[in-house]
């Protein structure tokens, strides 16, 4: 029986004082997400089920951002992106500027299990949404005190208003998974797509090389498309899963004025969790038993 091991991740990021002030609130919302994903494990479900699980979890949480909680568009609404991807046969399921719909990471998931398709976005994922009867909200379900906050207060800063959710996990078969969950960044433009949902640079998962999921600043990571990165550094360069995030984030982006973080796991249970900001909220439970939660 292979070891098994989970990551959440709650976005990564300038601090902010909504931060500060839920201290608390946000790492027991990271804490219950990752036993969610962790008792899948336990129990012998896939590393795909507990990483579903724990990022529904997080949808369902007001203060993430994704599903309840998400940021809010220039247009006033709530567009969500998500996707899910799983290492043996490498299949995925992404959906892109999704309205209404309360879990998006499970209509990715009926995209990947369901269609034909890949990648589906707006009414076409809410259509397999609908098929699915997954659970659909009003648009006043989606917005919070703090989204409609920053929303009226006009700071059109988007860098300053981002977040994500995602999970990445180790099951008992030794097969690994990841998925990624946004609203994706304040004051966006409609229509605009985060790298959250785009296979290669918001996910990715082999069972050769590792699970990741990234937040942060979606532009750059859609530019340099880190998730397949990190996973072709350990093919190539034969490196383990914590020097290929090294690499990415501290060598070739040292430069780079995005935030990013990255959550990761490997079939050996392996897991690493780095950053270049100052925060990723992230809760972890390691294949040797090593557990916990953090902020900064
Ligand atoms: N990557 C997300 C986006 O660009 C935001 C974040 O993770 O902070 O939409």
């Amino acid at each position: 029986m292979n070891k098994i091991a989970i990551v959440v991740h709650g976005g990564a990021g300038p601090d902010s004082s909504l931060i500060q002030e839920n201290e608390e609130a946000y790492k027991e919302g990271l804490q219950n997400a990752l036993s969610t994903g962790y008792a899948v494990l336990e129990k012998g479900g896939s590393a795909l089920d507990a990483v579903e699980a724990a990022v529904i979890y997080l949808e369902d949480h007001p203060l993430f951002n994704d599903g309840k909680g998400a940021a809010i568009t220039r247009e006033g609404d709530v567009q969500l992106c998500a996707s899910i991807m799983e290492g043996k046969e490498l299949s995925s399921g992404a959906v892109a500027s999704v309205q209404g719909i309360k879990n998006p990471v499970q209509v990715a998931r009926a995209v990947m299990n369901d269609t034909n398709y890949r990648y589906l976005a707006c009414e076409g994922a809410v259509l397999v949404a609908r098929e699915h009867q997954l659970p659909v909200e009003e648009a006043s379900y989606f917005m919070t005190g703090h989204t409609i906050k920053t929303y009226e207060s006009g700071i059109k800063d988007t860098m300053a208003h981002h977040g994500t959710v995602g999970s990445v996990a180790c099951d008992q078969q030794g097969n690994i998974a990841a998925a990624t969950s946004t609203g994706g960044t304040a004051f966006s433009m409609r229509g605009r797509i985060a790298d959250s949902s785009v296979i290669g640079c918001g996910v990715y998962a082999k069972n050769s090389t590792c699970a990741v999921s990234l937040t942060g600043d979606g532009e750059y990571i859609i530019k340099h498309v880190i998730a397949h990165d990190v996973s072709a550094i350990m093919e190539y360069r034969n490196s383990s899963l914590t020097e290929a995030c090294y690499e990415v984030l501290h060598k070739k982006l040292k430069d780079t004025k995005g935030d990013i973080g990255i959550i990761g796991v490997t079939a050996q249970g392996e897991i690493c969790m780095d950053f270049n900001c100052d925060r990723m909220l992230r809760a972890w439970q390691g294949s040797d038993g090593e557990k916990g939660v953090a902020l900064y």
